[in-house]
């Protein structure tokens, strides 16, 4: 018998009935295989706990927020463990401290420590499909959640810890795409993409997966299947690089719009200033992604970096306070743009990908405000208004519709 793990997503566990169907299909497999089922919340839960807690208070305690939005997984999972025992299917049903997840103490964000899973391993010998509460654990007999998308961690950890033959994520779509089919028409459905490449998916913005998901099930090298929660298809699997394989020059394209864009204008070029910009943006605890320094005359420079869109009014608040410090003439910014970018191991031995996607984006207008690179992906910030333009030319130019 092989040990599988399987996590079903909010749509997927929208109604009592998608919920009965996925009883069905466990109760089937559960005579093949040992099977653990990690659920999220149903359909929009999370999003309604979240809004409630931001009526009741400006700025929520966050231990109360944890034991709030994690409630949604404990209907979830109840729920099915009694679908499957209408069923005939033994079945026990576990919150995330029942089942043993440890994390840090970073509630809303906490990262997974430790699984203890000596009851799950007990109550799969004893021939019972174990259920668990996604998207939480324990720290110090408190209960904490894993960030927005969580789930999908919880169930690669599980997976990890208990050594299973594959972690299956079902979903509303079929697979991992070339690019969000929601957004580009001609998106392909990827079969088989490495650790590496969902990392950087993920990483820029791919919300399939959760980007600490890929994370674990790389460094314990966990194969990952994404599939649809209700159609037939082999899906998307992600798993380690194999040498000797002719690997596509470009995988996919990511896009996220949870960037933000500030200047400031007119700081001495001289040494050191950076530093004294990125210092004080560090210890109000932002985190930095792309930095751009522009040579300007008369020995000044332009400073231009993007944080997160969450971090926006906190990064503007910090340089405003430090302006002494800092030194400079202005500051603008803006929240209107995007991040797209270009992903691929295949990257690593071709030249010319950047210019390639350089002429493409002039070629449609598109002026390109920030680069950066790696050794397997190109990502560039423009404007909002061109995101769904810039993916479609991109999609186009570099043949992704066709396999
Ligand atoms: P779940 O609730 O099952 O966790 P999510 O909404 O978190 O589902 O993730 C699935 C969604 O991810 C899809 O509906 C799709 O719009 C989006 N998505 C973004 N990029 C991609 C991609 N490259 N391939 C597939 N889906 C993608
Ligand atoms: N229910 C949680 C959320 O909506 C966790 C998850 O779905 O993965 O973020
Ligand atoms: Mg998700």
């Amino acid at each position: 018998m092989r040990l599988i793990v399987k996590k079903y997503g909010g749509t997927s566990v929208a109604t009592a009935t998608k919920i009965k169907n996925i009883a069905k299909k466990v109760a089937s497999e559960s005579k093949i295989n040992k099977i653990v089922v990690v659920l999220s919340a149903m359909g929009k839960t999370t999003d309604h706990l979240v809004s409630l807690a931001k009526k009741c208070s400006k700025n929520p305690d966050l231990r109360d927020y944890d034991l709030l939005v994690s409630s949604g997984e404990q209907v979830s999972i109840s729920l099915l463990s009694m679908a499957l025992k209408d069923l005939g299917v033994d079945s026990v049903a576990y919150t995330g401290w029942q089942a043993g997840i440890k994390t840090n103490n970073s509630y809303s964000s906490a990262r997974i420590i430790n699984i203890n899973a000596s009851k799950i391993k007990n109550d799969l010998k004893q021939k019972k499909v174990v259920i668990v509460a996604g998207f939480q654990g324990v720290n110090n007999g408190s209960i904490t959640t894993l960030g927005r998308g969580g789930s999908d961690t919880s169930a690669v950890a599980i997976a990890a810890a208990l050594k299973a033959s594959e972690c299956q994520i079902f979903t509303d779509v079929d697979g991992v795409y070339t690019t969000d089919p929601r957004v580009c028409d001609s998106a392909r459905k990827i079969d088989v993409v490495t650790y590496e490449e969902m990392l950087e998916m993920s990483g820029l913005g791919s919300k399939v997966l959760q980007l600490r998901s890929v994370e674990f099930a790389s460094k314990y090298n966990v194969p990952v299947r994404v599939m649809h929660a209700h159609k037939e298809g082999i899906g998307t699997l992600i798993k380690k690089e194999e040498k000797n394989v002719e690997d596509a020059l470009i995988s996919g394209l990511a896009f996220t719009k949870d960037e933000s864009e500030i200047m400031i204008r007119g700081v001495k070029d001289s040494p050191g200033i950076a530093a004294s910009i990125l210092g004080p943006i560090g210890e109000a605890d932002i985190e930095v992604d792309m930095i751009v320094q522009n040579v300007g005359s008369n020995g000044l420079a332009d400073f231009t970096f993007t944080v997160s869109r969450k971090d926006f009014n906190k990064a503007i608040q910090v340089i405003e306070k430090n302006k002494k410090k800092m030194n400079y003439e202005e500051v603008s910014a803006t929240k209107n743009i995007v991040k797209v970018s270009l992903i691929g191991v295949g990257m690593r031995s071709h030249a010319g990908i950047a210019g390639q996607m350089f002429t493409c984006l002039a070629k449609k207008k598109i002026n390109i405000r920030m680069i950066s690179t790696s050794e397997i992906k190109i990502s560039v910030v423009i404007d909002q208004k061109n995101l769904e333009n810039a993916v479609k030319a991109l999609h186009n130019e570099f043949k992704l519709e066709r396999k």
